[in-house]
């Protein structure tokens, strides 16, 4: 069939289909320009009726001249009172002239609450459009993924209502249940071994527990293995480790753990389920043994990558999927964001260092800052030269600014990325970083300001022990699964005999973990990909070894701040050594859906 395909510049094309998406990225990577002018276009067009756009008059000019003189850039701070009037259900035109279908709950915090970006129901398509190109470029480096499936662990959240009636919900879960996730045609090439009925349970052990159980009982056709990130394919490894004894025994009677009660996967796992005793012995052999190197490959020996994004905060996670799967490739397909999806890696098989991502000129009007952190804060009298798309330069740091359908104008979204190098006229990024996240585990991102909010909170239950806190660092420890934060303090007793009990440092890191935002919070109670958070006391005059190791190693004794997080190995180092005592919080903090309005 490949014989009478139309040959892609990109490579030999599998099928029809994919030779049509990889016609689309080469009209779109060519034509980057063009394309972003009509983009800005049409969206000025549709929403110039907005009460937005129609503060900046720009009287129906929809070119970027006048867009760039008129519009200023913004942050989410800046949108919080629009955005608010429509959660209340104010339905005018505010942002966008179309109607705003539900809200997409952002794992970004303002406030200590998840940001909600208005959407609206096209964007499901200009989603899907990305979606589908991710296959057709796999198909290049990867032949024969039509022969078997793809074991992916996916999963909704919970969602809840605004006061004025929409939904909000985190993006893939609103994708997950649409009709184009829900309904999608049969493709041999994108088939997954986990049935709708688990994906879409809003239970997270009867999901995770139906996903697992399918793909081990297919085990030989698995030839993919992924999450959407690192951590959440750690936690089903994890997962197994747990629970593969309850589910070799499903396997071995052809029964289904009664824990799972959801009538849906009731339903459908009673279609598949037969006694495989050879199966379930398999399983208990692999995972009864201390040593778990390799045992991606060993229980799903077809696997050849592993779909999860290693890029950003999930790189600290590489060594240990390395471990797991006897070094499979990590392809990391595309870069997205709950405010627009961006674009993909036009080489998913390249080594996690080397990921670029290629933004598609046709999914928003991007912006690039030029990235000065000596520079001073933005103001709104100096307006700062924004780069258009193509015009970037290879080498340099930019803050990623988009303008989407939805209404967005000119917001930033808070990406660091480099251009490192083209793809016909379409600039390629690294992800270097997130702006202001200190620690993350999952998809929580706590910033400097929240992690000392957390400090001074639980550091005020030391006062009646005349005790404070006189430095503090903090660290994601990964090691772990799940992960968690590590607090190292050092204390300064007044009256040494009358020193904080260790029952008092447990509760300081509660009081921490209440103290930080939603996100976190949601991840360490509802999706337990976060353990409980742990104090490590330090001896005292640690902190100043770290300033002298800092010194030693060129940094000016006069500028010198206790960094808010280490991650250099010496300076851990050296942090564990004078470790006196760790503590760890008792209890999970509160989380419920609802959001504080
Ligand atoms: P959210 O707003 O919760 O949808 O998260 C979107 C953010 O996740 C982006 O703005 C990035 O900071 C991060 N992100 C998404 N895709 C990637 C990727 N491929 N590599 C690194 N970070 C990513």
């Amino acid at each position: 069939m490949a014989n009478s395909v139309m040959p892609s510049p990109m490579g030999a094309p599998a099928c029809e289909k994919d030779a049509k998406a990889l016609g689309f990225i080469e009209e779109m990577t060519q034509n980057v320009d063009s394309v972003q002018e009509m983009v800005l276009r049409e969206i000025l067009t549709q929403n110039s009726g907005t009460e937005y756009l129609s503060r900046f008059r720009l009287s129906g000019a929809t070119d970027r001249g006048s867009f760039k003189a008129k519009v200023p850039v913004v942050t989410y701070e800046d949108l919080q009172p629009e955005i608010q009037r429509i959660a209340s259900g104010d339905r005018s035109n505010i942002l966008c002239s179309q109607p705003i279908s539900e809200f997409l709950t952002s794992s970004g915090t303002s406030a200590g609450e998840r940001k909600l970006m208005p959407t609206i129901q096209e964007e499901l398509d200009r989603r899907q459009l990305l979606y589908s190109l991710l296959m057709p470029v796999m198909n290049l480096y990867v032949p024969g993924l039509d022969k078997g499936k793809g074991l992916y662990f996916l999963f909704i959240k919970a969602e809840t209502r605004t006061p004025g009636g929409l939904v909000a919900r985190p993006v893939l879960t609103s994708y997950y249940k649409s009709e184009h996730f829900k309904t999608r045609p049969y493709d041999p090439y994108n088939v997954y071994t986990s049935p709708n009925e688990a994906i879409l349970c809003p239970d997270s052990f009867q999901s995770m527990y139906t996903q697992m159980l399918y793909g081990l009982l297919m085990r030989e056709e698995v030839l993919r293995v992924g999450a959407v990130f690192a951590s959440g394919l750690l936690r089903a490894i994890k997962f197994l480790q747990l629970n593969w004894e309850q589910l070799a025994h499903d396997i071995a009677t052809g029964s289904l753990n009664p824990k799972v009660t959801d009538p849906a996967i009731r339903e459908c796992m009673s279609k598949i389920v037969s006694p495989k005793p050879d199966l379930a012995e398999f399983i208990r052999k692999e995972c009864s043994g201390e040593n778990w190197d390799r045992i991606i490959t060993r229980i799903w020996p077809n696997t050849k990558y592993l779909d999860v994004i290693v890029t950003g905060a999930m790189a600290q996670y590489i060594p240990t999927l390395e471990y797991y799967s006897g070094g499979l490739p990590m392809a990391c397909t595309m870069y997205a964001s709950s405010e627009c999806y961006f674009g993909l890696n036009l080489k998913p098989m390249c080594k996690p260092s080397e990921v670029s991502y290629t933004i598609m000129p046709n999914m928003g009007y991007f912006e690039f800052l030029p990235h000065d952190p000596s520079a001073p804060p933005l103001s709104r009298d100096s307006p700062p030269r924004l780069i258009d798309l193509a015009d970037v330069e290879v080498g340099k740091e930019y803050e990623l600014v988009i303008t989407t359908y939805p209404g967005l104008c000119r917001y930033r979204v808070g990406d660091i990325l480099q251009v490192t190098g083209f793809h016909n006229a379409a600039p390629q990024f690294r992800f270097v970083r997130r702006k202001n996240v200190l620690l993350s585990i999952d998809s929580d991102k706590t910033d400097e300001s929240e992690l000392q909010k957390a400090v001074e909170s639980a550091s005020a239950l030391l006062r009646e022990f005349n005790t404070s806190v006189v430095e503090y660092t903090s660290y994601a420890d990964t090691k772990t699964i799940p992960g968690h934060y590590v607090i190292y303090w050092e204390l300064l007793a007044k009256e040494p005999n009358k020193a904080p009990p260790n029952e008092v440092l447990n509760r300081c890191c509660l009081a921490m973990e209440e103290c930080l935002n939603t996100v976190y919070r949601q991840c360490r109670v509802a999706d337990n990909s976060i353990g409980p958070l742990e104090i490590r006391v330090v001896k005292n005059g640690t902190f100043e070894e770290l300033m002298d190791y800092a010194i030693s190693r060129g940094a000016s004794i006069n500028q010198y701040k206790a960094p808010r997080c280490v991650t250099y190995t010496p300076m851990l180092e050296l942090l564990n050594s004078r470790v006196v005592s760790a503590h760890f919080s008792p209890s999970a903090p509160h989380w419920t859906p609802e959001r504080r309005h």
